[in-house]
């Protein structure tokens, strides 16, 4: 982790900043002699979106997803869960994904997979003075694709790779990672991290947990919403997104039931009470 913490520096310092108006040239296609070297010994980071999609796609839960094809570093300095695609235990560390005609996944693909060969920074998580996101090329050198005479902005590139809808889907993830609790240097502390890992990337046990527990007996979520999310993975994923803002930085995006409440507040004050006598 030290190691991609510091590739972030360099980014943030030297890589010329792109915007989406900014044009590049790159083309990336069957016949190029580079053709699936780029699929191999790479860092992806797969957002919750993305986990959703490929354990769609292969048809298996999220849990069997994350045991079979990520790895979740930890360290002292991790502020929050992160997921990598695990590449394989070969020569080349390939990608599990990757086969001779190519991406064996390529509709649903992870977002990094997509963006490539453009990167997306944001300096706000990492520095006071600057708090604006820039898009930036990654040049691999061996990637053929920038001697292809075919033109692009950043903004065409991401339409044609179908970005959009992963940006949409990846707002709510992104509010939580880049909140002001992180900017500001706290790390989460182990159990919590847990909780963000399940709510976040398992989804099948998150939705387990909350339909399995005494969760609705303590939140008050309406019919409509307890349908969409029992069936609906995107819906329960923005659910727990709002939930995970609530029960770690206290945002009032989910209703407490007024019993509940009222017990804390019992509770708060027998405790004053005692401390009195
Ligand atoms: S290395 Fe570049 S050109 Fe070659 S397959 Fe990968 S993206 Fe395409
Ligand atoms: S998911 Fe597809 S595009 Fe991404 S590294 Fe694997 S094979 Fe390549």
């Amino acid at each position: 982790m030290k190691e991609i913490e510091k590739l972030k520096e360099t980014i943030l310092k030297e890589y010329p900043r792109l915007s989406g108006d900014s044009t590049f040239s790159f083309r990336c296609h069957k016949d190029v002699p580079c053709f699936n070297d780029c699929c191999g010994d790479v860092n992806i980071f797969l957002t919750p979106y993305d986990v959703i999609r490929l354990r769609k796609k292969l048809g298996i839960t999220s849990g069997e997803f994350l045991r079979k094809y990520t790895i979740s570093p930890f360290d002292d300095n991790l502020k929050y869960p992160v997921v990598l695609l695990q590449m394989q235990d070969n020569e080349k560390k390939t990608c599990p994904f990757v086969g001779k005609n190519g991406c064996g996944v390529y509709a649903d693909r992870p977002w990094a997979c997509r963006m490539y060969p453009l990167g997306l920074a944001s300096p706000g998580e990492n520095s006071a003075e600057l708090d604006k996101e820039f898009f930036f090329l990654i040049k691999e050198y061996f990637c053929k694709g920038f001697g292809e005479n075919k033109n692009w902005t950043v903004n065409e590139w991401m339409t044609d790779q179908g970005i959009e809808e992963y940006n949409k889907m990846g707002e709510h993830f992104k509010e939580l990672t880049l909140h002001k609790y992180f900017r500001d240097g706290h790390n989460l502390p182990p159990k919590k991290i847990e909780m963000f890992f399940m709510a976040s990337y398992d989804i099948d046990r998150f939705r387990e947990f909350i339909f399995e527990s005494s969760f609705f007996e303590k939140f008050d979520v309406d019919d409509a919403t307890k349908e969409k999310i029992k069936t609906d993975d995107t819906e329960l994923m923005k659910f727990a997104h709002k939930w995970l803002l609530f029960a770690l930085f206290n945002k009032k995006t989910i209703a407490v039931r007024d019993n509940v409440l009222q017990a804390k507040q019992k509770e708060l004050t027998d405790k004053d009470e005692l401390k009195k006598k």
